[in-house]
């Protein structure tokens, strides 16, 4: 069987290896278990119900939420040659009922259908007709209200698969992790008995940046200008605030659309397209855009204003580099965007319970832009990973090369003002004062005779503000809430107005761009584009970023070599190679190129980049002993332990039963529940000297974090 998913994987995929959690969820649902997957957004969760699709008989039933990207997946499964077709409200009566009868004539493996069919009592008779072998059910966290994106009409899905005439496999997959949406897909879904598997988290090609303090229109500029023909996507909290955005960007000529709720829906959806299909570079949204949109190339993610929750954050984020190539995720603070998200949640109707859930949220939010700890390891830790590395290497936090400037000076001034102006003012008056403002209304209020007017006229009052909300944000100022915000000093000011402190302020350097210029692969995206338009598809589905990337690098010039690289299966090769092999060729001729060694498309070439654990485990995998591992790559047998472990955390099959002796599996079982897994040490001096720690970390693996025990 194994080997069987294995030649799916490349014939169809292009790939030649799994991403994390794939293959057990795989596995899972071929040995006809109910499955829950959970996953990051860009995990690959897709994969894990097309390919088993592919070897199960009869059809696989796929509940998706979003109408306008069915046409979207299903042309990107026709283009690998897998027949597949969906069913939403924008069909007919008879061309809905031509699908139905085709799809119980077995003309498909994947039937795509929107949750909201599944109300239609018609519609559940018509599906009696077909034989489905395997309900997905994708984004299933919109069956819990607990969940941010509830929608009503998945708790239909439990009655349609106790309704179908053979009980399919049902499988659920989420990027949301939290206890209370996890235990109602469970129950909701009416999962049976099901294997959950929870891979890692963490987004590798992912850099996650907080970026307080500064002017965010201009930084938008800046970036965009430093990453022009990239796509990307910035967030904004509100529709006004979309708008805002929109309306400056695209006067200054820059290729930008817009996606909010407020727009109609022929708005929405050709700003949508114009995006997947890279006629515009970035889409500036509210939160509104972008579910299920799995535009594989998108190279950035600013957020404009902070959103309102952690869960939030890295879903939106995490649209970035879906295809593994570096992308960046930057969140630009601003003090006042906890006020927007605060007026967001007391506006809605949620009971008080609800709300303070919100609020504690929100505050987990705040803090993200505050810690100076890893960004990585705060977002592992808040979904609940243990174990994390203290410094990634890839964040803000962690490449903080930022200079410190002394600022101390202004900052006094700017105490020194507000106290002088009562401390009733918002922060824009302060600065007109600071800068020494001959308005009417700085006369009228006398503050023209204060010794702080005009103390800062060399600084525009841009600047003054941006220092401001600087202070904001590192918490010598409050400002207050309401409609009419002002700003106050905080004790923290007080030593600094005494001359006893001083006050830094970092000044960020130019952020990396991660845009690497090559001729050939604009050479490669043009004909990509050129392709999309004639088969009217976007242009991801031709091909990804990263697999033109590859192509880059090693330069395929005929079947065999075009076939070993990511992304190239038979169909798509069959499609397109030639096509590529061309452009490639001449490109080589122009510049006196000679062949490329083939890539070597073995998991020995894929060993340099594979993470050590990873290694072991494909040792183990092959059935060696822990002790013949160390010997081989001459590690210690506790690194080897640990890899296996550290590769169960991460959704691999471990067998965990060959090292727990049985004799004391209960007991070192009961020891580990009355003394908790914070430390080994006391676990391991209450049981009796012969079980080691492996056996308590196999036990603590095999029944905490491998498999999630079920509530009943
Ligand atoms: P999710 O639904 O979990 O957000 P997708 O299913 O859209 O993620 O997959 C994310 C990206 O990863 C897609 O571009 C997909 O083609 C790619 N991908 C999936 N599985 C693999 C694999 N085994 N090897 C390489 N790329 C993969
Ligand atoms: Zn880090």
């Amino acid at each position: 069987m194994f080997q069987e998913v294995q030649k799916i994987l490349k014939k169809y995929f292009g790939y030649s290896s799994f991403k994390k959690g794939q293959e057990e969820i795989i596995a899972s649902i071929l040995q006809e278990k109910d499955t829950l997957g959970i996953m990051p957004t860009g995990g690959g969760k897709s994969l894990c119900y097309q390919v088993p699709a592919l070897l199960l008989p009869g059809i696989t039933l796929v509940i998706s939420p979003l109408i306008s990207l069915m046409k979207d997946q299903v042309d990107a499964l026709d283009n690998l040659g897998i027949p597949s077709t969906f069913i939403n409200s924008s069909l007919d009566q008879q061309e809905l009922e031509h699908r139905i009868y085709s799809a119980s004539r077995g003309k498909y493996k994947l039937l795509y259908v929107a949750p909201e069919r599944l109300e239609s009592e018609r519609f559940l008779q018509m599906l009696k007709n077909i034989p489905v072998s395997l309900l997905a059910i994708d984004e299933a966290h919109c069956v819990s209200q607990w969940g941010h994106d509830f929608r009503p009409s998945y708790l239909s899905i439990a009655a349609l698969v106790n309704q179908l005439t053979r009980r399919p496999i049902v499988a659920a997959f989420t990027a949301t992790a939290t206890v209370n949406v996890k235990q109602d897909i469970i129950n909701l879904l009416s999962l049976q008995k099901p294997n959950v598997y929870v891979t890692g988290f963490d987004r590798e090609n992912l850099t996650f940046s907080v970026i307080k303090g500064v002017n965010k229109i201009n930084f938008i500029t800046d970036y965009l200008n430093s990453h022009k023909n990239q796509a990307g996507i910035i967030y904004a909290a509100t529709r006004k605030e979309v708008d805002k955005l929109y309306r400056h960007l695209h006067e200054k000529g820059y290729r930008v659309g817009k996606y909010h709720a407020g727009l109609n829906d022929d708005e929405r959806n050709q700003n949508q397209e114009a995006f997947i299909y890279d006629n515009i570079d970035t889409m500036i949204a509210t939160n509104a855009f972008g579910m299920g949109i799995d535009k594989s190339n998108v190279r950035y993610v600013i957020h404009f204003n902070m959103p309102k929750n952690m869960e939030s954050y890295y879903q939106e984020a995490g649209r970035a580099g879906r295809d593994g190539d570096p992308a960046e995720c930057i969140l630009l603070y601003g003090a006042s965007d906890q006020h927007i998200q605060k007026f967001l949640i007391e506006k809605t109707l949620l009971s008080s319970d609800r709300k303070s859930n919100e609020y504690k949220k929100l505050q987990n939010m705040v803090d993200y832009c505050h810690t100076s700890q890893c960004l990585r390891k705060y977002i592992l830790e808040y979904f609940g990973e243990t174990n994390t590395n203290g410094k990634c290497g890839n964040c803000s936090n962690c490449n903080d090369e930022s200079e410190l400037a002394d600022i101390t000076i202004e900052a006094q001034k700017i105490f020194s003002c507000i106290k002088r102006m009562g401390e009733q003012y918002g922060a824009t008056f302060v600065a007109n004062v600071l800068r020494g403002s001959n308005s009417k209304r700085v006369h009228e209020l006398g503050f023209n005779k204060l010794s702080t007017y005009g103390i800062m006229k060399e600084y525009s009052i841009r600047e003054i503000i941006d220092l401001i909300n600087l202070l904001i944000a590192e918490e010598y100022l409050h400002v207050t809430e309401g409609q009419y915000p002002v700003v106050q000093i905080r004790r923290k000011a007080i030593p600094v107005l005494r001359g006893e402190e001083r006050v830094m302020q970092k000044v960020q350097k130019k952020l990396s761009a991660a845009n690497v210029d090559s001729s050939l692969f604009e050479l490669l995206r043009s004909l990509r584009k050129e392709i999309s338009q004639k088969e009217n598809i976007p242009p991801y589905v031709v091909f990804h970023d990263s697999t033109l990337h590859e192509m880059c690098k090693y330069f395929p010039t005929d079947r065999q070599s075009m076939l070993t690289i990511t992304g190239v299966g038979e169909s798509k090769f069959h499609k397109y190679g030639n096509q590529f092999i061309e452009v490639i060729q001449k490109y080589m001729d122009d510049h006196g190129i000679s062949p490329r060694p083939v890539k070597i498309d073995s998991s020995a070439a894929q060993e340099h980049k594979k993470p050590s654990h990873l290694i072991t485990y494909q040792m183990y995998r092959e059935g060696k002993s822990l002790d013949d591992i160390a010997r081989e790559r001459d590690l210690t047998p506790i690194t080897i332990q640990d890899h296996l472990v550290r590769c169960s955390q991460e959704g691999c099959a471990v067998d965990w039963d060959t090292f727990i002796p049985p004799e004391y599996e209960e007991q070192i079982f009961q020891t580990i529940r009355q003394l908790g897994t914070e430390k080994l040490k006391p676990i391991k001096e209450a049981l009796p000297d012969q079980i080691d720690y492996f056996a308590i970390k196999a036990v603590i693996c095999k029944y905490m974090i491998r498999k999630i025990p079920q509530a009943t």
